[in-house]
């Protein structure tokens, strides 16, 4: 007898390793969330978590608010069939829709699933309310994206590593390059139905656009009649320092797509915002997911988005993203090369001849950071935003003392 259990069990543990061992040596099982920023490992050691999830967990490890909220609605209610509505979604909707100013919003569970959903509404307006011609819209996205791994999302990355062998690739997508306004203006077309960017690139190292590219895509998308879709699923909920990355150039877009720390980090919850006149597109049956807006999911999205509105973690990732920066500038030329920073997201490329990206993670490890490297000789920091100045200081030593 098979015991498909075990053996699916022991697979994915192993490909787990394979990616832990991919970042450091030795392999930090972390086991239990400590206070906030900190997690501790099977051995009692303990780590300032400056991955923190990869922005899933802005609101820490264990928030009280967000497991007193998620335990009471376990004891209540935690699934029903789309076919009955549930007293959690309303009130969550409604509190989203506030927060990005859109009049509906549709609920998902991951970023790749909120992403897609937003590629399908933005086909389907393009088709019903635009006129294009059917299967022949045009998406244009950026060089360097990450947007998730399903099969069409890979299809318009330009990761090797994420897409080779997983074709035949969905058509219709354009690359552009990264904050190239004029390149873009050039893609654009009669069949073009959005352009879907992230405002911040955080896989591909925390790259922030020059300055008013967001402001061009914006203008251009209204030129050419073509929504804008901004992936905040990493740079929105307050990392950058505001609600979303967008609103530091007090840009719009037609579409947001949120997920990740939407979710509290105890949950995955994703949701795309958008005004009526473009989601009305979905009607009954045309798009949907068992799990998207169930009772427990809308009880802890619900509770983020509350926790949202009162402004706290946006002024706390402001003022500490100025503290870090602060701390951090000074290695450029002494270490670093470069720092991106906005908020509590920073990206660090070591000058060369220094130590590489995955040295550095296993160097930050040793005096109790964890952080990534990507690129070779890029470290991404995102602490989550519940730490405090003191955590700040300890995070820019243990950068300064792993660079000496
Ligand atoms: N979009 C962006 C900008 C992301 O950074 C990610 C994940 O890192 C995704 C989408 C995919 O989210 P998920 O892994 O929840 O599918």
């Amino acid at each position: 007898m098979t015991h498909h259990t075990d053996l699916d069990t022991s697979a994915h543990i192993a490909l787990v390793e394979k990616y832990a061992a991919h970042n450091y040596h030795p392999l930090p099982v972390v086991l239990s969330h400590g206070e906030g920023a900190w997690v501790t490992d099977v051995e009692g050691n303990r780590y300032l978590d400056c991955l923190a999830g990869y922005s899933a967990l802005n609101f820490g490890h264990g928030h009280p608010r967000l497991l007193a909220r998620a335990h009471e609605q376990l004891d209540r209610l935690t699934l029903t069939s789309r076919a009955f509505l549930n007293d959690q979604l309303g009130p969550f909707a409604e509190g989203l829709a506030g927060l990005t100013r859109k009049e509906v919003v549709l609920p998902m569970n991951t970023g790749a699933e909120a992403v897609e959903t937003a590629i399908k509404v933005a086909r389907k307006w393009g088709y019903r309310v635009k006129g294009v011609p059917e299967d022949s819209a045009t998406i244009v996205v950026m060089e360097g994206n990450f947007h998730g791994r399903t099969t069409t999302i890979i299809s318009f990355s330009d990761d090797k590593v994420a897409r080779d062998d997983y074709g035949p690739f969905t058509p219709g997508f354009r690359t552009v390059s990264y904050g190239d306004a004029d390149a873009l203006r050039a893609a654009v077309d009669d069949t073009t139905v959005a352009v879907l960017l992230e405002p911040i690139q955080g896989e591909g190292g925390v790259v922030i656009p020059p300055e008013g590219f967001l402001r061009e895509v914006r203008q251009i998308c209204d030129g050419a009649g073509a929504l804008m879709i901004a992936d905040e699923v990493q740079s929105g909920l307050a990392r950058t320092g505001r609600t979303f990355a967008c609103d530091h150039e007090d840009v719009t877009p037609d579409i947001y797509v949120m997920g990740k720390a939407l979710g509290g980090g105890i949950y995955p919850v994703s949701a795309i915002a958008a005004d009526r006149a473009i989601l009305d597109v979905i009607t009954p049956g045309s798009h949907g997911s068992t799990f998207g807006g169930n009772p427990l999911a809308a009880a802890i999205g619900h509770e983020v988005v509350t926790m949202l509105a009162e402004g706290e973690f946006q002024r706390r990732a402001a003022e500490l993203g100025a503290l870090l920066e602060q701390g951090l500038r000074p290695l450029v030329g002494h270490g670093l090369e470069t720092i991106r920073i906005r908020g509590l997201w920073a990206g660090l490329d070591i000058e060369p001849g220094g130590p590489s990206g995955r040295a550095m993670s296993e160097q930050l490890m040793a005096r109790g950071i964890l952080a990534k490297d990507t690129h070779g000789s890029t470290i991404r920091l995102a602490p989550p935003l519940v730490v405090d100045e003191e955590e700040i200081g300890m995070l820019v030593d243990a950068v300064t003392a792993s660079l000496a």
